[in-house]
């Protein structure tokens, strides 16, 4: 008796082993199914994407605010609801980066021994007084204060998630006193930081948000304080509360994406501040094109042309996105403006050539052109005066 209730319990044992077994090599089954299932669907996602065309349908503009060129009909949108470059349209392509990801990168040792870096500044004594100025954070970071109004410009502080840097600077959010106005180019982390807007909005209140088209949807939910965020199709000009300083939104050469699938769902662009008799462009991010040109139409005469300068790459990817120096001082001549204030290098490690490379070539470009004088660089939280 004992020995048959012995071998029950043996045998019942062993059916829920193999009942255990079963289980887990069905699980395991499952998952490999899910597995393959999904790499097809992403492979098929990569070449679905590779062959999609951004193609314009129609026109869209903020019906509240007015439009400073004549005959514009709006900024393009393609059928998918993506804004599109007016002049070439743009998708980023997966095998693109892929290439980039696992290719050569011929600057790869230069790189690395270049250990040339920015000066950090003290920014108080700016911080502090009220004279016009621009004042630069780093990447494409400005605080512009014209006519007494405090601008900032794509303020991205501290030190943001998944960027590399080069140097580090503390967040200036405590040392500010003033912010009118907080204006944003595009969705690109390197541009948009939700800790940034938060801390601002949190500490100004009253601050106004002006950005592109659909960046709304983005910015609320970092907006501390429910301030007001304005939005602007190209070559439109923000309603303001007084006739202080002007601000227009501008087309420039780019994209935008912050997840996997909003490519092109917000809109990018550049900015122009007029105020005390000055002019000043924003390039936000740029690769090279006619709009420059189409600038010193509208505006004939610029006092400030700030631009990005580096980035460029490897130029397979980076071409249609980031001017290369020699170009970014193309749009400069075309713009005919006084004096470039170069950007967007030295502070984050986003492309292959060396940190100190862009300023390099720029000078040298300008050097050939017998105008080295327009060229003024700025350390990270120095400032130029405006007068
Ligand atoms: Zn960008």
């Amino acid at each position: 008796m004992q020995i048959s209730f012995a071998f029950a319990v043996k045998f019942l044992h062993h059916i829920r082993v193999n009942n255990m077994k079963k289980r887990l090599l069905k699980a395991i089954k499952i998952i490999g199914i899910i597995s393959v299932v999904l790499l097809i669907v992403l492979i098929a996602a990569i070449f679905w994407s590779e062959n999609d065309k951004s193609v314009t349908k129609e026109f869209v503009k903020n019906e509240n605010l007015s439009t400073i060129k004549n005959n514009w009909q709006g900024t393009p949108v393609d059928e998918k609801g993506r804004f599109v470059n007016h002049e070439f349209p743009y998708l980023p392509k997966t095998t693109d980066i892929l290439k980039w990801t696992f290719g050569a990168h011929p600057q790869k040792q230069e790189k690395n021994d270049d250990k040339d870096r920015l000066e950090i500044k003290d920014p108080t004594e700016f911080l502090n007084s009220e004279t016009d100025g621009i004042l630069w954070f780093g990447h494409a970071s400005f605080l512009i204060r014209l006519n007494g109004v405090n601008i900032l410009l794509d303020p991205v502080f501290g030190e943001p998630s998944f960027i590399t840097r080069f140097v580090s600077s503390p967040s200036p959010i405590e040392k500010l006193k003033k912010v009118d106005f907080i204006l944003i180019s595009h969705d690109h982390r390197d541009h948009c930081d939700a800790a940034t807007i938060e801390g601002l909005t949190k500490k100004f209140p009253a601050a106004k948000i002006l950005t592109g088209l659909k960046m709304n949807e983005l910015i609320q939910d970092w907006n501390s304080s429910k301030t007001e965020i304005q939005t602007a199709g190209w070559y439109q000009q923000f309603k303001l509360p007084d006739d202080k300083i002007k601000i227009s939104f501008l087309p420039s050469r780019h994209w935008s994406r912050r997840g996997l699938f909003d490519t092109n769902a917000r809109l990018w662009g550049a900015f122009v501040i007029e105020g005390a008799g000055k002019t000043i462009y924003f390039s936000g991010d740029s690769g090279f094109g006619s709009h420059y040109k189409e600038l010193a139409e509208i505006f004939p005469k610029i006092d400030f042309f700030i631009i990005g300068i580096g980035a460029y790459q490897p130029q397979f990817i980076m071409k249609p996105n980031h001017n290369t120096p020699s170009e970014a001082f193309q749009g400069f001549l075309d713009s005919r403006a006084d004096v470039l204030i170069p950007m967007h290098f030295g502070r984050f490690d986003l492309s292959d050539e060396p940190p100190s490379e862009p300023l390099r070539l720029l000078k040298e470009k300008a050097a050939e052109a017998n105008l080295a004088e327009k060229i003024k660089n700025l350390q990270i939280n120095e400032s130029l005066a405006i007068n």
